[in-house]
């Protein structure tokens, strides 16, 4: 980390970058030729940082660069662009057990604080995969595996609490995106403030969940579980936007917002993420039973999930403080282990509904809105989509015994595609 501004740092435009990266003469090799013979493309579509393409005859990088302002707001909201360390220690730490789910790192330049990495390419972002209705048949079981691996070998499952301790040192440094993740995911939604921005149609529909104190109240555990509940490292942001594609790879981007966390905060955000998906679909270009993959997805996504991350535990042949060894080797006891290791995969599934839920009430009535929504051109649209995925997430944050499972979430999606734009008029039917 370091301070900023310091005197060197410049914001990069395209024009900057073939310079920039002949100054850096181990990722000019990588490009191969001269400054002359590199393209460059800004793909800056996020909401906070600067993105280049650069292709030269040998090869391609991406570049990526920490503003210190908000990108989509502008300089009138400032940001720590100390985001960029954070983003690669994230990535440097999982490497070992999330492979190529996560693109590789090229170089850290801390002065700067750009990140230059693998460039990606013919990968396109999930969320306009998903908008397109296009089935992208590995994602949900890579997903699964990167964040069972993250959830599990971050964790006080897999290692001494020393180690914990010393991730906790940097990522609780990581203030700036945390009290982003505060505000935006846990507090604004539920109260009047100018960063909102509600379709207008869904005004009753805030108002509504602005004066319900059930659902405060189930926000606020979640809000404190998620302050307190320090349990792996979380990526902090992980929806259809930071995950690239093809057909036959997935990779994991973007992981600024990295935050020692409950382990069901990333599993429920990207859950969040299927489920809007869900809602939109019916008001996107047609797509015949894409509605029905998604909810295939889901349920091999959370299968997946319990398998792998239960599979790393089985084998784990290491010390950590959370279950000794030598307190579960006899069998009666490695039997009671096996019951604990479900017991705390339950754990997760509970925590998972409660943030999917939070970040779809986010995603509805905060400040980052998503793409799957807004494409949809007409506002009383949107609206009824969106009203859906209000109304199912309220259920799971007030009604969480309705869910025990992940066949139980995905019975109920249907029930509240009708919710409608009044919610005193479908309150009997979702509220109950
Ligand atoms: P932000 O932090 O601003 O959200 P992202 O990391 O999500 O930025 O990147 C913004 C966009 O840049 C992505 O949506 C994607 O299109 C592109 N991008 C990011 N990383 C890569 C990469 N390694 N290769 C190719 N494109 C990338
Ligand atoms: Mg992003």
């Amino acid at each position: 980390m370091r301070d900023h501004p310091n005197d060197a740092y410049r914001i990069l435009t395209a024009a900057d970058v073939p310079a920039y990266l002949s100054s850096r003469p181990h990722l000019a090799e990588r490009l191969g030729g001269g400054a002359g013979d590199w393209q460059v493309r800004d793909v800056a579509d996020g909401n906070l940082n600067s993105v280049f393409l650069v292709d030269g005859p040998a090869g391609g990088l991406c570049v990526k660069q920490a503003l210190p302002y908000v990108r989509v707001a502008g300089e009138s909201w400032p940001m720590d662009v100390n985001r960029a360390f954070f983003e690669v220690s994230y990535t440097r730490r999982l490497a070992p057990f999330v492979g190529v789910l996560a693109p590789k790192l090229h170089d850290f330049d801390e002065t700067q604080f750009v990140i230059t990495m693998e460039k990606l390419e013919p990968h396109i972002i999930l969320r306009q995969a998903m908008i397109e209705g296009r089935p992208m048949p590995l994602v949900a079981r890579d997903v699964a595996e990167y964040v069972a691996a993250a959830s599990f070998y971050t964790s006080d499952l897999a290692s001494p609490f020393e180690v914990k301790a010393a991730d906790q040192a940097i990522f609780t440094q990581n203030r700036a995106l945390q009290r982003i993740s505060v505000d935006l995911v846990f507090t604004d939604p539920y109260a009047v403030s100018e960063r909102n921005r509600i379709t207008e149609p869904l005004e009753a529909w805030a108002s509504c969940f602005r004066a319900d104190i059930d659902l405060k109240e189930a926000i606020a555990r979640a809000r404190l579980a998620y302050l307190t509940r320090a349990q792996s490292l979380l990526h902090g942001d992980l929806h259809t936007g930071s995950i690239m594609v093809t057909e036959a790879e997935t990779r994991v981007i973007d992981g600024e917002f990295a935050w020692i966390g409950p382990s069901g905060f990333d599993i429920g955000t990207f859950i969040a993420h299927y489920v809007m998906a869900w809602y939109a679909k019916p008001w996107h270009a047609p797509a015949p039973g894409f509605q029905d993959w998604i909810t295939a997805e889901i349920l091999t996504f959370w299968a997946e999930f319990e398998t792998r991350f239960l599979g790393h535990w089985r084998s784990f042949r290491g010390s950590a403080d959370g279950f000794p060894e030598n307190h579960f080797a006899e069998p009666v006891a490695a039997a009671r282990l096996e019951s604990l290791r479900r017991a705390y995969v339950s754990d997760l599934f509970r925590d998972a509904m409660m943030f999917m839920a939070a970040k779809i009430i986010r995603r509805v009535l905060g400040f980052a809105q998503i793409a799957d929504f807004l494409v949809i051109d007409d506002e009383t649209q949107r609206a009824e989509a969106q009203a859906g995925a209000l109304a199912l997430a309220r259920s799971v944050l007030v009604h969480p015994e309705r869910y025990p499972d992940i066949a139980a979430l995905v019975a109920d999606l249907p029930r509240f595609a009708g919710a409608g734009l009044d919610p005193a008029r479908s309150w009997g039917t979702f509220k109950a």
